[in-house]
Formats: structure tokens, C-alpha cells, sequence
């Protein structure tokens, strides 16, 4: 098995105020998801829709029928077909949209609807139309050592990292995936020497993203295993992973491990001028990007990986093969235009200066932190993380940190749990203790519609 862990020099960057103590991890996602349906079930009575059920679920719990419908019809005809009620039913993981100034404020997971909006300005320009006939095949690139990613989505990605400049793709092969999830997996799969007598070590230095360790181990593999904290890893064989900037905490982050035997993951799935400044290429031998945080478009379950070394791309892709046969090409066709839109509105004539997605996110998230941090002082009982600004090389200004979450501590005496204590107050979020950190602190998306992030910071407030 090649090995493919490169160091790279350390980089004094910001990180966020705080250390953070571990307190052990208990697995996420799913049982996150199914938390949250009962959550709901007890909370949200009053928003529930029309057909009495919550989340926009039909009793069979399948996503309301109107979402699904592709409209061929124009923009001003979907207007007309898709009711305000019928698009508040498909609100999902977010749950209800909250309706009353005391429903329930559902902000556990990081679904990305803070983007609709900004679709909805594009007009017909993410849109495709795929006939009854096309993309049948399983093949999109019979020539490409990964035969499953369509050729217009290699382009566009490539084309969207130059314009960026936030990673380095044009030496390294680009592997699609369902979603950057099924990615890490297939790198996790690549990187581990098949003939292990133990299972490999797969860590993270606390706060790390609360999936890592409930994918590395629902399957319980015989070729690696989650060993939590990166920082009190034992051993020089390991597969680091480095989430930069960090979910939950958006500090930007580097390998922690720095051993001859050790291999590197970086997840930079928001690393994206929206969130942070770009402050340099990355050239990381295995780097992972999802659409869901790029563009808002989670849906679509589309993300990619940019590898350096050609055995581990062909492992992955292999992994790739057995678990899905493939990735989507209806997907992988959506991405390519909606990628294709976002450069489009950067390199392409556009006077009114429109069209601008990373544009639009920066001014969102700016105004969402500030009103989050007035809240906060407000209110007097929470803490957040601070963040120095760089200069931003694809901004060519100097601009400040804007996470998609926001790791908020309660600092309330008596107050030792404050998912908890937010949820007496119907807010959910995610809580410390799955990041490897201590229950004090939770993590509250920052990118869901604007309706539920302003009820939520007017609720925030409140709070003493
Ligand atoms: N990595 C990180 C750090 C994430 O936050 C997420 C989404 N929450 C993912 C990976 C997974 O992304 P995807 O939707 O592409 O599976």
C-alpha cells in the first residue's frame, strides 16, 4: 500500500479561544436523526403541517410528494405550482419551519437552506433538464481511471478551484462520491493495509466533527477503528483526520500526529471564502469537499476528492465500486451546472455585479455573526469563539472568520449541560459531548433559512 501522509509545514493560524476537555464520544447522525424526529414529536405540536405530521413526512415518514416532483415548467409556472405551504413541508432535517415565536428552533444539523435564497435569484441558471433517455449508463469515462465521474463535473470543479484558489487539483486525480460521507469512507478503506493483524487507529484532535467516529465504526471493521482524541493517540501507525476550518469550532486547523508511519485525511469541506479567508492553495495529498457546504445543495449528495497518489485514488475508486457501483450521474450533472453557474457569475461579464454566490454567503454569515454576538452579550450567560482576520487571496481584502456553526458555551452557573438548557428553551443543537468535548458546549448551525436564524438569536437573547 503506498503511503501518502505528507507533512506540511505548521502554519500559525487562528484557532478559537478555550481548551476544550474530552469527554468521550457517543456516535451521531443516525441516532442524532431519530433523536430529533422524537424531539420534535415532543416539542413541535403546534407547527406541525397540515397532514398532522412533523418534519414535512407523510405518515409512511417519506418526504412530502411535491418535493420530489422535478418541474420541467419555467420558472414562473413553478412558482405558480409550488405553494409557500407545500415548500415549507419539505424543511426536512431542520424540521418545522417555526412558525410561532415559541416553536421549536430545530438547529442540530447543518443543513444548508441559508442558499435557497440565493438560487431563487438565479433564476433558470442552475437549472438542467436530463431526457428519459440520457445518463442511463453506468459509464461516464471509460478513459478516466475513475470511470463514474462525469466529465463536465472534472471540468467544472477543476475550473472552480482556480478561480478560488483554495486547493491545488490539477495534480491530483478527482474521485466523485455520495457526498464527502461515502469519500472518507473510501479513504479510510484506501489507506488501511489490507493484511492488518489490528485494526488501524483513526483519530482526531478534540472538538473533531461528531460523524468521524460513528461512520468509522458502525460496520465494525476489521481494518480500522475510531481511538478518538489525535492528541492522545499512542503509537506512530494512525490515520489523522484534520477538519479545516473545523466543525464544530472553525478554527483552522493542521495535523496534530507527525509520524513517519502516519497518514493524513484533511476534510476542507468549508474551506470556502464564505466561511473563512483563502489564504493559500492547499496541496494536501488527500483532500475532501462536498457540495452540501460549497453551494448549499446537501440534497444533490454529491462531494469530491482531490488524491495525489495514484494506488490509493485506485483503492478508493474501488471502494467506490463495491459500496454504490458509481455515484449518481443525475447528481453529478446537477453539480456540474450549478458549479458551472457559480464561475460563470465570477468570470463572465455580470455589470450589476450579480450572480456572486461566495459573494452572497460572506455578506449572510457576516450579518448572522453580528447578530449572534449581540445576542450573545445580551443575553450575558454564553460565550463564542473569536477569530483574527487574513487577507483573503481570492477577496484580495482582509476578511474575518464566519463558521457555519457557531460552538457556543454556556457559562450560566449551575447550568452544566447546555443542550439541555437550550432545549427547555426550544432551541435544539448538537451537544459538546459528541465532539469529544465537554457538555457546556453545543454546536448551533448557522446556515439554515433566515426566518429560523432570526427567531433563534430574538429567543438567544432572551436567555439569562
Ligand atoms: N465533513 C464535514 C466536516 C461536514 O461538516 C460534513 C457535513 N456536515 C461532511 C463532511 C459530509 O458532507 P456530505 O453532505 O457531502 O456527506
Amino acid at each position: 500500500m503506498a503511503k501518502t501522509s505528507k507533512k506540511m509545514p505548521r502554519r500559525n493560524r487562528s484557532s478559537p479561544q478555550g481548551s476544550l476537555v474530552g469527554l468521550g464520544w457517543e456516535l451521531l447522525v443516525f441516532g442524532s436523526f431519530a433523536l430529533n424526529l422524537v424531539a420534535i414529536a415532543l416539542f413541535a405540536l403546534p407547527s406541525l403541517d397540515r397532514s398532522g405530521t412533523p418534519l414535512g413526512l407523510d405518515s409512511e415518514g417519506s418526504v412530502a410528494e411535491a418535493a420530489l416532483v422535478a418541474s420541467p415548467h419555467s420558472e414562473g409556472q413553478k412558482e405558480e405550482m409550488v405553494s409557500e405551504e407545500e415548500e415549507i413541508s419539505v424543511s426536512s432535517t431542520s424540521g418545522s419551519l417555526p412558525a410561532s415565536k415559541d416553536a421549536v428552533i430545530n438547529l442540530d444539523h447543518g443543513d444548508p437552506t441559508m442558499y435557497e435564497s440565493f438560487w431563487k435569484g438565479m433564476g433558470n441558471r442552475g437549472d438542467i433538464t436530463i431526457a428519459g433517455w440520457q445518463a442511463i449508463s453506468y459509464f461516464s469515462d471509460v478513459t478516466n481511471l475513475c470511470w463514474f465521474l462525469e466529465p463536465e463535473f472534472d471540468h467544472e470543479i477543476r475550473r472552480l478551484h482556480r478561480l478560488v484558489g483554495n486547493a491545488i487539483a490539477d495534480n491530483h486525480f478527482v474521485i466523485v462520491g455520495t457526498g464527502s460521507t461515502q469519500l472518507f469512507q473510501a479513504a479510510l478503506y484506501a489507506l488501511s493495509p489490507p493484511d492488518t493483524p489490528e485494526p488501524l487507529s483513526v483519530v482526531s484532535a478534540v472538538p473533531y466533527y461528531s460523524s468521524y467516529p460513528a461512520v468509522t465504526d458502525y460496520l465494525r471493521s476489521g481494518l480500522y477503528r475510531w481511538a478518538g482524541d489525535a492528541s492522545a493517540c499512542k503509537g506512530n501507525a494512525y490515520i489523522e483526520l484534520v477538519c479545516s476550518p473545523n466543525n464544530p469550532d472553525g478554527s483552522i486547523r493542521e495535523a496534530v500526529l507527525n509520524s513517519e508511519n502516519g497518514m493524513t485525511i484533511y476534510d476542507l469541506a468549508y474551506y470556502w471564502p464564505q466561511y473563512t479567508p483563502i489564504t493559500r492553495a492547499e496541496d494536501y495529498d488527500i483532500m475532501l469537499f462536498t457540495v452540501s457546504k460549497t453551494t448549499g445543495h446537501a440534497g444533490s449528495r454529491v462531494g469530491w476528492a482531490l488524491v495525489r497518489n495514484k494506488d490509493v485514488a485506485k483503492r478508493m475508486i474501488k471502494f467506490i465500486e463495491l459500496n454504490s457501483i458509481g455515484v449518481s450521474k443525475d447528481s453529478q450533472l446537477r453539480a456540474a451546472k450549478i458549479f458551472k453557474a457559480i464561475s460563470d457569475g465570477y468570470e463572465l461579464p455580470n455589470p450589476e455585479n450579480k450572480y456572486k454566490l461566495f459573494n452572497f454567503g460572506r455578506q449572510h454569515m457576516s450579518m448572522r455573526w453580528k447578530k449572534l454576538r449581540e445576542a450573545v452579550k445580551v443575553s450575558g450567560i454564553f460565550s463564542l469563539p473569536e477569530f483574527q482576520p487574513s487577507h483573503c487571496k481570492f477577496a484580495r481584502e482582509r476578511t474575518e472568520t464566519y463558521p457555519a456553526f457557531a460552538w457556543l458555551k454556556c457559562e450560566k452557573e449551575g447550568v452544566e449541560d447546555c443542550e439541555s438548557f437550550l432545549r427547555s428553551h426550544k432551541i435544539l443543537s448538537r451537544n459538546g459531548k459528541h465532539f469529544g468535548a465537554d457538555r457546556k458546549y453545543v454546536r448551533i448551525s448557522m446556515l439554515d433559512r433566515d426566518h429560523t436564524f432570526d427567531l433563534f438569536v430574538e429567543r438567544l437573547s432572551s436567555l439569562t
